[in-house]
């Protein structure tokens, strides 16, 4: 069975009642993304560009940066790749870079808000990245994005830029949502991105004010809790079909919230390369709608043991 898992892997996955999902990788490297194009991904919904950046003494070049960018769509033999741009905060700290000591790391100056303070450092990663080719072939996605003008701003940025360097085409704009206030904001968001993808890890930890890094909480900083889940319901129905919503957090390869996720709208998953096959498999077994229509109970449940006791035996019946 494992066998056939991995060859139907390099096929498209749709659900039972004939929804198909994406199911594309996280990865790192462009060394990953020549293993996620192996192990079937249908693209890459999440490269995290920080580890270009992290463990070593001054920033990565414009040029040594597209070579990476380049090598990694160019592994991905035309399927869409998006890269995510600088996650760093000042608890992810870079030698060459000084920022004030942040009060709550968590809260401070981290991803998109990076731009005001070190805007050469950013606008030289999106020069890097509007240098790839094919240009459709790169999707931009902007973490810790708050509200719809914050990727205004940033496209404004991208859009200059590209005239700067004379490019007739831009690549497709997208955003993270992770953050609560962008979940709920929503419906303002999808009119200026191209794609928006939750990022479970950090609407789980904003969500509930729980540090995802602190071990005592591990076990109640939960995907499930329903007031999470009220915010990933919130952003597929703010995006209301005006653009694709994908999940690009640990969820999305969980067996147990992957076909949740998928009921409640959801077009893509981004998964570790390892998961594509077993998250496929599972796509192909689903039946949504048996978990759409219990959606409404769910969401009315007080905490997330409640949330699971319901689902486990819920997400059974639809396989
Ligand atoms: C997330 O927050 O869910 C996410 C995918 O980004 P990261 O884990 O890199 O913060
Ligand atoms: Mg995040």
């Amino acid at each position: 069975q494992a066998q056939r898992e991995r060859c139907e892997a390099h096929l498209e996955a749709a659900t039972r009642d004939g929804r198909m999902i994406e199911i594309a990788a996280n990865i790192g490297s462009s060394n990953e993304a020549r293993l996620a194009n192996d192990s079937g991904a249908d693209g890459v919904g999440l490269m995290r560009s920080e580890f270009l950046f992290l463990g070593r003494d001054s920033a990565p070049s414009e040029d040594e940066q597209r070579r990476e960018y380049q090598a990694t769509v160019d592994a991905m033999q035309g399927k869409p790749v998006i890269i995510r741009t600088l996650d760093i905060g000042a608890d992810k700290q870079l030698p060459y870079l000084t920022l004030p000591k942040a009060p709550n790391p968590a809260l401070g100056v981290r991803g998109v808000r990076l731009w005001q303070s070190e805007p050469s450092l950013l606008d030289t990663q999106l020069r890097a990245l509007l240098g790839v080719k094919p240009l459709r072939h790169l999707r931009i996605m902007v973490p810790m994005i708050s509200d719809g003008s914050e990727l205004e701003w940033v496209r404004e940025r991208l859009e200059a830029m590209a005239a700067e360097m004379c490019l007739t085409e831009l690549p497709l704009l997208g955003a993270m949502v992770e953050v609560p206030s962008a979940a709920l904001c929503a419906g303002a968001m999808a009119h200026v991105a191209d794609f928006l993808s939750i990022g479970t890890n950090d609407l789980t930890q904003y969500g509930l004010a729980m540090d995802r890094e602190d071990p005592l909480l591990t076990g109640q900083a939960d995907v499930l809790h329903p007031g999470v889940l009220r915010l990933i319901q919130a952003s597929v129905l703010g995006a209301a079909g005006r653009c694709p919503v994908g999940v690009c957090g640990a969820a999305a390869g969980d067996p147990l919230v992957a076909p949740l996720l998928i009921a409640m709208g959801v077009n893509e998953l981004s998964v570790e390369p390892s998961r594509i096959a077993a998250i496929k498999a599972l796509v192909r077994r689903l039946d949504m709608a048996i978990i759409a229509r219990e959606i409404d109970s769910l969401l009315t449940l007080p905490d997330a043991q409640a949330v699971r006791r319901y689902l486990v035996p819920l997400v059974e019946s639809a396989l």
